[in-house]
C-alpha cells in the first residue's frame, strides 16, 4: 500500500500529473476537487447562494455522492448521474471554492475521501490532503507554480476542451480563487509541515511526472525515511520546571490511562513556547488534559486564588505551574504575570468561557475577552484546542479527545487596533475556530458511527 498526497493551488497541474503518476504506479488517482465541484453543481442547480452556509448545509441531506472507477478513470455520481465535464467550467470552479469553505460540506466529504484511501493505494490531490485527509501519507508533496504559469496551463486546458475563455479572465479567476482558498478559516490551501515543496514553474509535464516518480522511488527505497526515523527515536525534551517535568515523566502515563485521553494533533507542537493555548471548557480536569496533550512545553494556567488556600490541592496546582487570579474584578497583577509568562517564552492555557459548560453547545455560551487582551499585549500566537468528552456516568475511563488545531499567528489575528471591540473581535475569531473544530470532529464521529451501523 502506498498513499501519496498532493496539495497546492489550482492550475499547478496536480490532477494531470497525478493521473499520469497513478498510471505508472498502477494505483488509484483520486481527484477530490471533483467532489467539491459536484456539490457546487448541485447548489447551482437549486439556485442557492454557494456562500450561504445554512442554505447549502440544508441541501446536503438531498445529496448522494458516489465515486466509481471505470477503466481506471474516476467518475462522480450525483444522485445516480455522472455529470462529466459540466463540473469543469470556470463557474463551477468558483462554486466549488465557495462551498468548500463551509464546514458542513467538508465534514460531508471527509469520510468518502478517507474511505477510498483506506481501501486502496492512492495518489490523491486537493488542498488539505496532507494536512487533514491523509496526515499519515507515505509521501506528501505541495505542488505549485507562479500564478501566470498556472493560469496559462488552465487556459490551454479549457480551450482544448472547446471552452471560449480569455487568458486575462482565467488569471483573474485564479487569483481570486487562490485568495479565497488560502485565506479561508477552514482547511486553507497550505503545505503540511512534512511535505516536499515542489515549484514546477520551469518544468514541462513529463519533467514534473518524472520528478514525482523519483520522489516516490526515493521514498520506497527508504532514502527519505532515515531522518523521519531519527526524529521518532529522538527523545522529546520537555520544557518547564523540574518538579513539573518529574511529575509529567512519572504520572502522564497513568493520567492518560485513567482519563482515557486521546490526543489528535492537527498541527505539530512547536519546540519553542511563547504562545497561548486556548480551549473550550467542559470539565474541572481540562487543565490536566491540556498539560497532558502538550508534550514539549509546560502549559500554565491561572487559577482562582481561593484554590491556593486548600492544603493538598494548593501544592498540586502550584507544581503544575498555576498562578493565582482574583476573579472578583479585573486582576491587573494576574494579567501582567500572564503577559510576562508568554513574552518570556512560556505557554499560557486559558478558557475564554470562564466557566465550565459540560454538555452544552459552546456556540451558545458566553466568552470573556481576557485571552485576547493578553494575546495583544504579549503579541502571542494562539493554538486553538477542542476537548470532547464522552457522555458517561463514570468520570474516569470515559474517552476524552483533545484536538490541537493549527496555530493562529498573531500577525494574522491583529489588525493594528486595540480596545474592547478589538478584544471581542479576536475572542470571537478564536472561539469560532474552536467551535468549528468541535463540529468537524463530531461530524466525523457521527459519520463513523453511521458507517459502522451499516
Ligand atoms: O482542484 P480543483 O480546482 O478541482 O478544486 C476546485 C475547488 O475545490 C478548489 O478551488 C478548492 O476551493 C476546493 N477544494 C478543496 N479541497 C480539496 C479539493 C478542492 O477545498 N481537497
Amino acid at each position: 500500500m502506498i498513499r501519496i498526497a498532493i496539495d497546492g493551488p489550482g492550475g499547478a497541474g496536480k490532477s494531470t500529473v497525478a493521473k499520469a503518476v497513478a498510471k505508472k504506479l498502477d494505483i488509484l488517482y483520486v481527484d477530490t476537487g471533483a467532489l467539491y465541484r459536484t456539490i457546487g453543481l448541485y447548489v447551482r442547480s437549486k439556485d442557492v447562494d454557494p456562500k450561504d452556509a445554512e442554505a447549502v448545509g440544508a441541501l446536503l441531506p438531498e445529496i448522494d455522492l458516489e465515486v466509481r472507477y471505470e477503466n481506471g478513470a474516476q467518475h462522480v455520481y450525483l444522485n445516480g448521474v455522472d455529470h462529466g465535464d459540466a463540473i469543469r467550467t470556470p463557474e463551477m470552479s468558483m462554486y466549488a471554492s465557495a462551498v468548500s469553505a463551509i464546514p458542513s460540506v467538508r465534514a460531508f466529504l471527509l469520510e468518502t475521501q478517507k474511505d477510498i484511501a483506506r481501501k486502496n493505494s492512492v495518489i490523491m490531490d486537493g488542498r488539505d490532503i496532507g494536512t487533514v485527509i491523509l496526515p499519515d501519507a507515505d509521501l506528501k508533496i505541495f505542488m505549485t507554480a507562479s500564478a501566470e504559469c498556472r493560469a496559462m496551463r488552465r487556459y490551454k486546458e479549457l480551450t482544448e476542451r472547446g471552452q471560449d475563455v480569455k487568458y486575462e479572465d482565467v488569471l483573474a479567476e485564479m487569483n481570486q480563487r487562490d485568495g479565497q482558498d488560502s485565506s479561508r478559516e477552514i482547511a486553507p490551501t497550505k503545505a503540511a509541515d512534512d511535505a516536499i515543496y515542489f515549484d514546477n514553474s520551469g518544468l514541462d509535464f513529463d519533467q514534473t511526472v518524472d520528478a514525482i516518480l523519483e520522489m516516490v522511488a526515493k521514498k520506497q527505497s527508504g532514502e527519505q525515511e532515515k531522518p523521519e526515523k531519527a526524529k521518532k527515536t529522538k527523545k522529546v525534551k520537555r520544557k518547564g520546571s523540574r518538579a513539573y517535568r518529574f511529575c509529567y515523566a512519572t504520572l502522564a502515563g497513568i493520567v492518560g490511562f485513567l482519563f482515557n485521553y486521546k490526543v489528535i494533533n492537527q498541527s505539530k507542537e512547536r519546540d519553542e513556547g511563547g504562545y497561548i493555548v486556548c480551549g473550550n471548557h467542559v470539565s474541572a480536569t481540562d487543565a490536566i488534559a491540556l498539560c497532558y496533550a502538550f508534550r514539549k512545553n509546560q502549559v500554565r494556567f491561572m487559577a482562582k486564588k481561593e484554590l491556593f488556600k486548600i492544603p493538598v490541592l494548593a501544592s498540586l496546582i502550584k507544581m503544575l505551574g498555576a498562578f493565582p487570579v482574583d476573579r472578583s474584578g479585573g486582576d491587573v497583577g494576574a494579567i501582567k504575570s500572564a503577559v510576562n509568562l508568554v513574552k518570556d517564552g512560556g505557554c499560557l492555557g486559558i478558557f475564554p468561557q470562564g466557566h465550565r459548560y459540560p454538555g452544552e453547545d459552546p456556540r451558545q455560551t458566553k466568552t470573556k475577552n481576557g485571552m485576547a487582551l493578553i494575546a495583544l499585549r504579549a503579541k502571542a500566537d494562539i493554538v486553538p484546542t477542542y476537548i470532547w468528552r464522552k457522555k458517561n456516568r463514570f468520570k474516569l475511563f470515559r474517552k476524552t479527545y483533545i484536538i490541537i488545531g493549527d496555530v493562529m499567528p498573531f500577525a494574522e489575528l491583529y489588525n493594528g487596533t486595540s480596545g474592547n471591540s478589538e478584544y471581542s473581535r479576536i475572542t470571537e475569531l478564536v472561539f469560532d475556530r474552536i467551535c468549528t473544530m468541535g463540529e468537524e470532529f463530531e461530524a466525523e464521529l457521527k459519520a463513523k458511527k453511521n458507517k459502522n451501523k451499516k
